[in-house]
């Protein structure tokens, strides 16, 4: 998928993953780490190619990793969002954050390797196991399907926001 898609699936994630916990768990500065943590999540596995958004927008850390990686390759494994999300917890255990913040990264992380399975290409699940991409073939990167789906999340997103308690923090935030 197209690195709008895996964006936007982030921030869906990390929106569930909000809603899950409920408006009197969740403090404005916690809900905008975590959206920001989910949609990093969703976009890192794809360090490992040089087009990527992260690569072109990371400078030179974001686009080392492109240089040397494979693409859909470990990075697109179990194994890899369980180490960034370990990495997650680490940083959030440093900068006082709280775990769901490490947990959104996980979600968004996880987003990126269930929308990269629904293409062709699959993904190598159970690296270092077996290297074999799995997935289920049915929408091609940058096709109208892709579109489709995108609005999908986008709706997705949008529900979550309005039913969830990221409007009702953004308000109280606002004191309005
Ligand atoms: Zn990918």
């Amino acid at each position: 998928m197209t690195g709008r898609t895996h964006l936007l699936a982030g921030a869906a994630a990390g929106a569930a993953l909000l809603a899950l916990r409920g408006a009197g768990a969740v403090d404005p500065k916690g809900a905008v780490a975590a959206l920001g943590a989910a949609c990093l999540g969703a976009l890192l596995p794809d360090i490992d190619c040089p087009q990527s958004l992260l690569s072109r927008k990371g400078g030179p850390l974001g686009a080392a990793p492109g240089l040397f990686l494979r693409h859909r390759g470990p990075t697109h494994s179990l194994a890899a969002s369980l180490a960034a999300w370990a990495v997650a917890s680490w940083l959030c255990a440093a900068c006082g954050f709280l775990g769901a913040v490490a947990l959104a990264a996980l979600a968004g992380y996880l987003s990126h390797l269930a929308l990269d399975a629904l293409t062709p290409g699959g993904v190598p699940l159970l690296w270092p196991l077996s290297g074999r991409r799995v997935g289920l073939p049915v929408v091609r990167v940058g096709s109208a399907l892709e579109g489709l789906a995108r609005l999908a999340i986008l709706a997705a997103l949008a529900w979550l926001v309005w039913r969830g308690p990221l409007l009702e923090v953004a308000l109280k935030w606002l004191r309005l």
